[in-house]
């Protein structure tokens, strides 16, 4: 799995806490960089087979064509991309036209998440989005009359803006056209980020977490409904659209970050390269990448277990927690579960453990109460 940060915006939306730029400064020059930690890094997954690529950001739809296809050959030419990959990009509706979408499909780019977010003008506006309505019906619409390429629209839900009117008109609006995958993201107000700021001067508003799990669930009666499978805490696909990438993740399957602020994760280790594009550029040239590396833990590793396989509909397997982890572990697990089970935040049946529907809006809670 080969995951691309593209650390470029054309404007930086309020409450982002992502690593980009809005400055295009740097662009040939971090290609280039990425370009070259591909190649010193392609032995670091085990497996040379890439079931997924993954360009995320910042903003991948904003790269120079000619850019985008040096990337790509350059993945060619150190990995080798199974036939069926999913390869997908994120694009935001500002940048998607006719043109585009036919050059990213003639490179393999089969799957758009699209940064829709919502289709409330006045929602769009607070968050500092750069698009406005027309721009993602149109975006949406050229990407559905291609017919070629599937894809995902991201959602946000609890803003100050956003009205459970607004939101669950959001939800149906998304539905109507069909996507493959819906990402439905709370809207949270992290560190050092435009947001956290205006909300520090009163200038806007948290919204209540009881709103925010009046939307959760608003979206998850009306998505399931229609046919979606909830599969994720953020995530709904039709029957068998899971995203694979996202999916991998989730199993604890190795990936490969290229770019600044990028992760690596190969079970055993964990690493994050700058995230600062001058500093990512320079580390590059001096054939360093990595900010952090660090060993994982057997305990890390079981934290991680539980905390990632909570959040999916699977849950944990039994024999699998069995299987992989020393007896201690396995031992706590089952001491402690029982304790959420009681309380009804767990379910059990024969083979799993999962959240139960009441606890899907606190799963991190959940989940570091079973931590070691
Ligand atoms: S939300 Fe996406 S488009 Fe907006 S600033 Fe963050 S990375 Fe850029």
């Amino acid at each position: 799995m080969l995951y691309l940060h593209i650390p470029f915006c054309r404007q930086a939306c309020h409450y982002c806490n992502f690593h980009f730029s809005t400055s295009m400064k740097y662009e040939k020059e971090m290609i280039q960089a990425m370009i070259k930690e591909m190649e010193y890094r392609r032995d670091y997954l085990e497996d040379k087979k890439l079931r997924s690529v993954y360009f995320g950001g910042g903003t991948p739809s904003i790269l120079e064509d000619n850019l985008l296809g040096n990337i790509f050959e350059a993945i060619h030419r150190h990995f080798e991309v199974e036939d069926e990959a999913e390869i997908t990009f994120e694009a935001n509706p500002e940048d998607i036209s006719q043109e585009k979408i036919e050059f990213w499909h003639s490179l393999g780019i089969n799957r758009l998440s699209i940064g829709i977010q919502s289709f409330d003008q006045a929602d769009l506006n607070w968050m500092n989005r750069i698009h406005n309505i027309q721009q993602s019906e149109t975006a949406l619409n050229l990407v559905d009359d291609f017919g070629k390429m599937e894809y995902s629209m991201d959602l946000i839900f609890g803003s100050e803006t956003t009205t459970d009117e607004i939101w669950i008109e959001n939800v149906k609006r998304t539905i109507r056209r069909k996507p493959a995958h819906i990402s439905c993201y709370a809207l949270t107000i992290e560190e050092n980020t435009p947001l956290q700021h205006y909300v520090n001067k009163g200038q806007k508003k948290e919204s209540p977490q009881e709103k925010i799990r009046t939307q959760f669930y608003q979206a998850r009666m009306l998505l399931t409904e229609a046919g979606y499978d909830h599969y994720e805490i953020s995530n709904y696909s039709l029957p068998g659209k899971n995203a694979v990438h996202n999916s991998s993740y989730w199993k604890s399957k190795s990936y490969l970050g290229i770019g600044p602020a990028a992760h690596s994760y190969n079970k055993k280790s964990r690493s994050w390269n700058f995230a600062n594009n001058a500093t990512y550029i320079k580390s590059i040239e001096e054939n360093k990448t990595a900010e952090v590396s660090e060993q994982l833990s057997e305990q890390d590793q079981y934290n991680e277990f539980v905390m990632t396989r909570l959040r999916t509909k699977w849950g944990i397997n039994k024999e699998e927690l069995i299987t992989n982890f020393e007896r201690r572990f396995s031992d706590h697990f089952f001491q402690e579960v029982k304790t959420s089970i009681k309380a009804g935040f767990i379910t059990e049946n024969e083979s799993t453990f999962a959240l139960s529907e009441k606890s899907l809006i606190i799963a991190d809670t959940v989940s570091s109460d079973l931590f070691y």
